[in-house]
């Protein structure tokens, strides 16, 4: 019934109790997960993953945190062999951070470039990590505008009118678990966007929703963002899973039946 389109299960946090995370899973009717690449090592394993899970898809990326000042050309090649794997159902993440210092803009900037375009050729939605810097991501966006371009802005953190330019854009909002925190904003933009255009997220292990907050995060803990979706919407939980199922299921072209892999379309 849940979805969770963006979560890290792949990483080392997971590598001592993976089997019981994934056994939760199952307990509390978590029937998709995405596990994003950061980087040509973290995208092959994401893959591997899949491999053994038909209900977990990888995406293939470069974060905007792996941008040093010189990316080898051969980084690029790598990301476009393991992006042409069967499993892949996405390139990602990708984006800009400018939350630290040292973060190199005019190579983070490059980097995403590359990495739409090949988003674009491939014709594979994009998984768009952005923190403090929408305006260089939409302006990048703006440019990059083709048909086929279109993602989702994972743990979103904008307000509703970045949301709608980003949904004007072709993407979809992907909601995490801060959406639970007291102080949080994302409560008016879930209430001020169409229920279509909405995802759901842990991001785990980071960013753990209320009742976790603090701890680990993991995959089945997104039902409490549904939740709070469903609660914000005033619909039933149900009905609020599916819509945003069907969503994934679409952006992400699988089909309904989480057992069967999805068509791979010409580039
Ligand atoms: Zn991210
Ligand atoms: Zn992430």
């Amino acid at each position: 019934m849940f979805v969770d389109v963006h979560c890290h299960l792949s990483f080392p946090d997971f590598d001592n109790d993976r089997n019981a995370v994934i056994d939760r899973l199952q307990e509390h009717n978590i029937s998709l997960l995405i596990d994003p690449g950061t980087d040509p090592a973290t995208s092959k394993r994401s893959i591997e993953l899949s491999t053994f899970y038909k209900f977990i898809y990888p995406t293939v990326g470069l974060h905007p945190h792996d941008v040093t000042d010189m990316v080898p050309e051969q980084t690029f090649s790598e990301l476009e062999t393991l992006a042409a794997s069967p499993r892949v159902v996405g390139i990602g993440e990708i984006g800009l951070d400018y939350h630290y210092h040292d973060h190199h803009p005019e190579q983070q900037k490059a980097v995403f470039r590359i990495m739409l375009r090949l988003a674009k050729k491939l014709d594979l939605p994009a998984v768009i990590h952005s923190r403090d810097a929408w305006e260089d991501t939409l302006n990048i966006l703006n440019e990059e505008k083709c048909s086929n371009l279109r993602g989702m802005m994972h743990c979103f953190s904008g307000n509703t009118e970045i949301a709608r330019e980003c949904i004007r854009l072709g993407f979809k909002i992907s909601v995490p678990g801060t959406l639970t925190y007291k102080k949080s904003s994302l409560p008016t933009v879930v209430h001020d966007l169409d229920i279509q255009d909405l995802l759901t997220e842990t991001d785990a292990p980071w960013l753990a929703p209320v009742p976790f907050r603090g701890k680990r995060n993991e995959p089945s803990h997104v039902r409490f963002v549904a939740q709070k979706i469903a609660e914000i919407k005033d619909l039933p939980l149900e009905t609020t899973a599916g819509i945003i199922k069907s969503t994934a299921l679409d952006l992400f072209s699988l089909s309904a039946t989480s057992d069967k892999h999805r068509e791979k379309r010409n580039p």
